[in-house]
Formats: C-alpha cells, sequence, structure tokens
C-alpha cells in the first residue's frame, strides 16, 4: 500500500467544550505516548498553551505545534481578540521551550484574520482546515496548509470499518493526516455520543492495531513538518 500518514494529537482539556476536566491529559497521553514509542512512530502534537502549562516539559521526540490559547472557537471572537489569543498562546509555548511549528485552530474554525496573524508569527505551516468542514471565502491562507483529513471518531469504529476507511485514503491520498485526543485514550462518560462511543479502552486497543496495520503494509508515517520540502 503506497501512501504517507501523518498522525497528529490535539492536547487539550476532555472533549472540549463539554467538560473541564484532564483525565486525558492525565491517564490518556502517557499511554498514548508510550503507544508511539512502541511503534517508533514520530507524532506532530499540537497543544493549547493551557494544556502544554500542565506537563512539565515538551514530550521528546515528537514535533509539536500549537492549539490555541484555551481551545476557544476562535471564529466566534472579534478578530482582534482572535489575534491576541493566537500571540499569547505563541508567546506562552515559546517561553516554556515548546518551539511551535505549526498551528492548528481549536475544533478546526479559524479565520483569515487568523491564519494572517499565524503567518506573521512564523509558523511553518497551518492544519486548521479538514476535508470535512468546508469554509468558504478563507482564502489561501498565505502559508502551507494542511487539513486534516478524516474526524478522529474514525479511528474509534470497529477495525473492519476504520480499515477500509482509511485503506481507500492512502491509496488515493499523497498524504493522510489523522487527529487523535488523549481524552479519547480515556472513557469518556455524559458526553455527546460521537464524542464518547468507544473511547477508553477499545479505543486505546483499536487505535494500535490500526496503526499496526497501516505500518504492515507499507505506510510510511512523516510529521507534517517533514512534508514541507514536498509541497
Ligand atoms: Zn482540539
Amino acid at each position: 500500500m503506497r501512501g504517507k500518514v501523518a498522525f497528529t494529537l490535539d492536547l487539550e482539556e476532555d472533549a472540549p467544550p463539554f467538560l473541564r476536566t484532564w483525565r486525558g491529559m492525565e491517564e490518556g497521553l502517557p499511554a498514548l505516548l508510550e503507544l508511539l514509542e512502541e511503534l517508533g512512530i514520530r507524532a506532530t502534537l499540537f497543544s493549547t498553551a493551557e494544556a502544554a502549562g500542565r506537563l512539565p516539559g515538551r514530550p521528546e521526540g515528537h514535533e509539536v505545534g500549537c492549539h490555541g490559547l484555551r481551545h476557544e472557537r476562535l471564529d466566534r471572537l472579534p478578530p482582534a481578540e482572535g489575534r491576541r489569543r493566537v500571540r499569547e498562546a505563541t508567546e506562552r509555548m515559546r517561553r516554556m521551550g515548546w518551539r511551535p511549528r505549526g498551528f492548528r485552530a481549536p475544533n478546526f474554525r479559524p479565520t483569515a484574520e487568523v491564519l494572517d496573524e499565524v503567518r506573521r508569527l512564523g509558523y511553518s505551516y497551518d492544519s486548521s482546515l479538514a476535508l470535512y468542514k468546508p469554509y468558504p471565502g478563507l482564502g489561501p491562507p498565505g502559508l502551507p496548509e494542511f487539513p486534516n483529513t478524516l474526524p478522529s471518531s474514525i479511528l474509534r469504529l470497529p477495525l473492519s470499518l476504520s480499515r477500509r476507511i482509511l485503506g481507500w485514503c492512502v491509496r488515493h491520498l499523497p498524504l493522510t493526516v489523522l487527529d487523535y485526543h488523549p481524552w479519547e485514550a480515556v472513557e469518556m462518560r455524559g458526553v455527546r455520543w460521537d464524542l464518547g462511543f468507544s473511547t477508553g479502552e477499545t479505543s486505546l486497543r483499536r487505535l494500535r492495531e490500526l496503526l499496526l496495520w497501516l505500518g504492515e503494509r507499507g505506510v510510511e508515517f512523516v510529521t507534517l513538518g517533514e512534508m514541507l520540502p514536498s509541497l
């Protein structure tokens, strides 16, 4: 099977904006980092400045990006405030030594102003768009764009289904960008059905088998930054 896959993790509170707990970061992230190390996969970690501040340091061995200040919907803020939050998030992460290379707007909801600010701040690329969420009228962002390919819930489906969907993507797309969250590796109750189903042990097991299956079929795992020269 030809194809490249960028596995990305969004570090944030549990199932935003529905919960303000941090079980995913506390219990899910260590399990995920262990899994990635076992499989030899370098991921791209988009972290909110708030989530980064809860960790003792930047996770080793992975590329990092910024995912906003506190997972706020930037498209619902006045343009100047959206820009200010992106600046503050970036400054905070840089002060913590995270050196974010790329940017991803929370909920894949950027604005033209946010993307302009991202470019001005010197980011190498953006990953704020998603193929399943069209944004008419945004215009070219002025920096390389890696849109997310599939909703993260696809990775929690039974393997017979997720393999079929992913198999199609890696055969037909030059790059498949996968998105996943630490809170999906922890059982989430009391949230919207699509956010909560098969979370916890089931999700971790399915993710492990899916990543193994892709690797066994010759798929190459890349970080988004590694794809820059080929754009
Ligand atoms: Zn997010």
